[in-house]
């Protein structure tokens, strides 16, 4: 058993000023404020002050085995899986304690997330894999996804990848922001086939998540009930509307044009898909807020893995959402409480509360003060072991 005596503990909903998390066998066994630890819990004698203490972080969108190419030979495969626990230790040094990785070549991923099941990798941040994407012939990300067309296909690509052992479905809804069209972010998948690919995972107790950029692209995929919008771009204020009557997740990825600006700019100066990534990060800003403001569950992912978009960096989506005008507090519970309840963890992650798992951080300075304290190096605690 081991004490952390706080100067505040975030807990995953609310701060608690001069607080005590309690640990015993990777558990936690009481947290709450000084004042307040009950009579029959004896204090340990293993105690540690320290400045602020907070959930891991959940990183609800990420590529672990994103490659160029697609893998042909058994030494391709090894080379994926061996990137993919690299990515996935930088994930770990960056404060995630759990991530979905939402497409990757073939099953590779969904191999880490069976061998977690297994009790292997437990220091490891928890993955939960979506395995191959489901897409259009020719759409978009097609290097990780099954191509198929027509509701039949569709349905049949989604009752596969969950036989490969899916936990959760990715469908490709829309082209990029840099994808030629009538709209930006123009369809790729029609009424039919997401209605047919979200009817088949929700019968199988799967959530359906889908890269959206264009609106008839988020509003075909709203209409259909899918579980999360992954980037939503071109939102509306009606589908936002729409969003949160009906608890359809967002998961802005704001990383993603963030780093095709920045370092995709700067090795690629003339590049124009980066020049129009530019162009579109106010609008994404100003959507992600109105989705906040609306009260439309809003979630951390990253997009890492993506060019240029690297992941030892994940906690920089949550300096990303405050500099859109979302309170320090609520990216709190966007960057942990909100990804445990979209990934379905909520039992064991996303707060502080007694029986759930060890898994936190801890920073010199409070994130509700300064969010860049996020970015600093800290202390990270998986299942009550300290791994970073
Ligand atoms: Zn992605």
């Amino acid at each position: 058993m081991k004490a952390f005596f706080a100067d505040q503990i975030f807990d995953g909903k609310k701060l608690i000023d001069n607080a005590v998390l309690i640990i015993d066998e990777g558990k936690i066994v009481w947290v709450g404020a000084e004042n307040e630890i009950p009579s029959e819990i004896t204090l340990p004698t293993l105690r540690k002050h320290v400045s602020f203490i907070m959930p891991g972080l959940i990183d609800c969108h990420v590529h672990l085995a994103l490659l160029n190419h697609t893998p042909v030979s058994p030494i391709d495969w090894a080379l994926c899986s061996v990137e993919a626990m690299q990515h996935l230790r930088e994930l770990r040094k960056a404060g995630v304690v759990a991530c979905r990785d939402l497409g990757s070549n073939d099953s590779i991923i969904i191999g880490i997330a069976k061998a977690q099941r297994q009790g292997l990798l437990q220091d490891m941040p928890r993955v939960v894999a979506a395995g191959a994407a489901l897409a259009a012939t020719g759409g978009h990300g097609t290097n990780i996804s099954i191509e198929c067309d027509g509701a039949d296909e569709f349905t049949k690509a989604c009752r596969q990848v969950i036989k490969n052992g899916a936990e959760v479905i990715k469908v490709m809804m829309s082209g990029g922001v840099n994808s030629p069209g009538e709209e930006p972010g123009p369809p790729e998948v029609n009424e039919d086939e997401i209605i047919a690919a979200v009817r088949e995972a929700h019968a199988r107790g799967r959530k359906v998540a889908v890269h959206a950029h264009g609106n008839t692209a988020i509003r075909r995929s709203v209409n259909a009930g899918v579980d999360s919008i992954e980037h939503g771009v071109f939102n509306s204020e009606d589908l936002i509307e729409q969003m949160a009557a009906q608890g359809t997740a967002l998961v802005p990825t704001l990383c993603a044009p963030y780093y095709a600006v920045q370092e995709g700019l700067r090795v690629e100066p003339d590049n124009p898909d980066h020049k129009r990534s530019q162009a579109i990060v106010a609008e994404h800003n100003h959507n992600t807020r109105l989705a906040f403001e609306k009260g439309v569950m809003v979630c951390m992912g990253t997009d890492a893995g993506c060019p240029f978009n690297p992941h030892d960096r994940a906690f920089y989506e949550a300096v990303l959402l405050h500099k859109t005008g979302i309170p320090a507090l609520d990216v709190l519970r966007i960057a942990t409480l909100n990804g445990a309840i979209l990934l379905g963890l909520d039992k064991e992650l996303g707060t502080l509360d007694a029986g759930k798992q060890a898994s936190f951080l801890i920073l010199d300075t409070s994130p509700v003060k300064d969010i860049e304290a996020l970015c600093a190096d800290k202390q990270i605690y998986i299942q009550g072991k300290k791994v970073e």
